[in-house]
């Protein structure tokens, strides 16, 4: 029987605060799981620290709120020793690509196969507003006593340089389109990152649902708002790379959208490329059972509690037979 959206909600109070888009990117996210069908049983949520952490805990899946910064060690961790679930990482830009950065990065070189969320406020919204690594120079939001001295992190851009293989961004109020970018990247067979555009309604002042909507910039004609946020899809832009000798001409096109920020900002899929082999496929290639007999499921003690754990076979298939050692 089909599950319906309700299965896949908690009865957990949401106490963002009013106007957050994370309420947005919670619908998104359930509206995603309802398209997509799978066993709530099979699904792992892992968030880091910040607002954004709370998301797990109004999803039914298995959800588990980590340590700042460190919530892709946790979600590699468990998609690596259970290949077998659908894990998603969910992480706030403060979290994700500060403290996380390194993490962030060398996620990229692995290709794990799962989707991560990057909630992109601006700000450290849990701890009052201080500037996070996407604020741009110069704007000052409204906890800010001086305007940002530093320069903001492009996270496409970063993305990008580290490997990703399927890099999109969403809006967190176009909860629609949204859906579609969680699911396509839950379909991807690779590591996928989804960064929100989130309006943070109590610290950032600057990026607000309204300018995002373009409320400030009415046409001189109509007097209908301007939109920023425009769908790359509607464009014709193509980011899918179908054979391997495409991809760095998609590569210069991606990074070349990913400049856009301000009067236009792009959402949808910059980039996708299903030619690079996937962390699992490449262990696989050195250890054959590992998808047959992944740590997850072998036994580690018998009913007595004693450990049972043989690595026999595993070495086994590691062992260098080469001559001239
Ligand atoms: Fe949302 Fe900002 Fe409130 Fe955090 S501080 S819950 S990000 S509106």
């Amino acid at each position: 029987m089909a599950l319906k959206l309700s299965d896949y909600r908690t009865l957990v109070f949401g106490d963002w605060c009013p106007g957050c888009g994370n309420f947005g990117i919670l619908s998104a996210m359930h509206m995603a799981l309802t398209d997509l069908q799978p066993s709530p049983s099979r699904v792992v949520i892992f968030s880091g620290v910040g607002c954004h952490s709370k998301l797990p805990h109004f999803v039914n899946t298995y959800g588990v709120e980590t340590l700042h910064g460190r919530t892709l060690p946790f979600a590699i961790g468990a998609k690596l020793a259970n290949p077998d679930l659908e894990v998603l990482a969910v992480m706030g830009d403060g979290d994700g690509l500060g403290i996380g950065a390194g993490h962030f990065v060398n996620a990229g070189r692995r290709n794990v196969d799962m989707t991560v969320l990057i909630h992109d406020n601006g700000v450290y919204g849990l701890t009052k507003g201080q500037a996070s690594p996407t604020l741009r120079l110069g704007l000052r939001t409204k906890a800010l006593p001086k305007p940002n001295i530093n320069e903001g992190i492009n996270p496409i851009a970063t993305a990008l340089a580290a490997g990703y293989t399927f890099i999109a961004r969403g809006y967190a109020f176009d909860t629609r389109h949204l859906k579609e970018m969680i699911k396509a990247g839950m379909e991807h067979n690779g590591l996928a990152v989804i960064i929100v555009q989130q309006p943070c309604p109590t610290y950032n002042d600057i990026n607000t649902k309204e300018w995002y909507g373009g409320e400030d910039r009415p046409d001189p004609k109509t007097g209908k708002p301007v939109p920023r946020v425009y769908k790359l899809e509607e464009t014709g832009y193509d980011g899918v790379v179908r054979k391997p000798e495409e991809a760095f001409t998609k590569h210069v096109a991606a990074l070349t959208k990913a400049q856009e920020w301000g009067d236009k900002i792009p959402i949808g899929v910059f980039y996708q490329n299903e030619t690079v082999p996937t962390y699992q496929e490449r262990i696989s290639a050195r250890i054959p059972s590992y998808l047959v007999n992944p740590p997850s499921k072998q036994t580690i003690n018998d009913v007595e509690g004693r450990p049972v754990t043989s690595l026999s076979k595993m070495l086994a298939e590691l062992q260098v037979t080469g001559s001239g050692i």
